[in-house]
């Protein structure tokens, strides 16, 4: 596995792999990876000649109030993981530089503004879909991956690829991978103290409670609300616990029978961190 830091050693690997007309494959990560990110890396293996991991914690997504300067690191062990699960490339932009190139095109994503993460974060997915755009044009995949725990950011980036790039790329979301307890995997789990690593895994049991309720045909605000109490209950801090449509990523307040077409998706406080997940009904 190769180690790029700059836009022009990655720009010769890329062209020398483009000449051999390889197909790229392009994972971008926030580091600190764990299973989850190494199932993008090995479908993405799969489905590609070569593959492009990033590791950049990227400022722009995160608030002024929010965790970048102490969002975890380890070099050492991303390059492990990276090069088990069959990347070609690590591309590691130095943080300043490749930032100002990034900044020059500012994206403001017009799509899903005022529904689940988007109101809490504001410009969040503004930051995501600014250094996404940056890295699609420099790396030109034919194929990226990501992960639908990330599910509205997955959302933004069909929106980028369609509005910005005639949908050029290949998106593949890939399904959550899940620690033995159901939790999510996440590299803000680190954060967790015991007592709330004993807890976490509750959030997911709720959100199945409330995907069950709404299966047999509750309305969304009567599926959702026992979730909502047993995690406040429990000591969760609610920021949201939504039934939306899985298209337009609006909030679904009828009953309809069955599956299909929608997520429950939850933000969730446990003390300072925050845990999301979705399911889909
Ligand atoms: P991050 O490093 O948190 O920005 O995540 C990089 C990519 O990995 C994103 O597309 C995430 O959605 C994806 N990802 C993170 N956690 C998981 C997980 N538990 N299962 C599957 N994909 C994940």
């Amino acid at each position: 596995m190769k180690i790029a830091t700059t836009r022009a050693e990655l720009q010769t690997f890329l062209r020398k792999a483009r000449t051999r007309k390889a197909s790229v494959g392009f994972v971008p990560t926030m580091g600190f990876l764990h299973r989850g990110h190494a199932r993008l890396i090995r479908q993405a293996r799969r489905e590609n000649d070569v593959v492009v991991v990033s590791v950049f914690v990227n400022p722009l997504q995160f608030g002024p109030s929010e965790d970048y300067a102490c969002y975890p690191r380890d070099c050492v062990r991303d390059r492990a993981i990276c090069a088990r699960s069959g990347a070609s490339v690590l591309f590691w932009p130095k943080e300043s530089a490749f930032l100002s190139r990034a900044r020059v095109k500012q994206i403001r994503v017009t799509e899903f503004r005022n529904t689940l993460c988007a109101p809490f974060r504001p410009g969040h997915f503004d930051g995501v879909a600014t250094i996404v755009l940056h890295f699609f044009e420099l790396i030109r995949p034919d194929r990226a991956y990501f992960g639908l725990k990330d599910y509205q950011q997955y959302r933004v980036i069909e929106w980028l690829n369609q509005t910005h790039l005639g949908g050029r790329i290949r998106l593949c979301g890939v399904d959550t991978v899940r620690g033995k307890s159901g939790l999510a995997l996440s590299s803000r789990n680190r954060y967790l103290t015991k007592a709330g690593k004993r807890l976490a895994p509750m959030l997911y049991r709720a959100l199945q409670a409330a995907c069950r309720r709404l299966r047999a045909g509750a309305a969304p605000s009567a599926a959702v609300r026992d979730s909502v109490g047993r995690l406040e209950r429990s000591g969760f801090s609610v920021q949201y616990f939504e039934v939306a449509d899985a298209l337009t990523m609006k909030p679904s307040r009828r009953a309809r029978r069955g599956s299909g077409g929608r997520i429950v998706a939850a933000a969730v406080f446990l003390g300072e961190t925050r845990l999301i997940d979705n399911v889909l009904v």
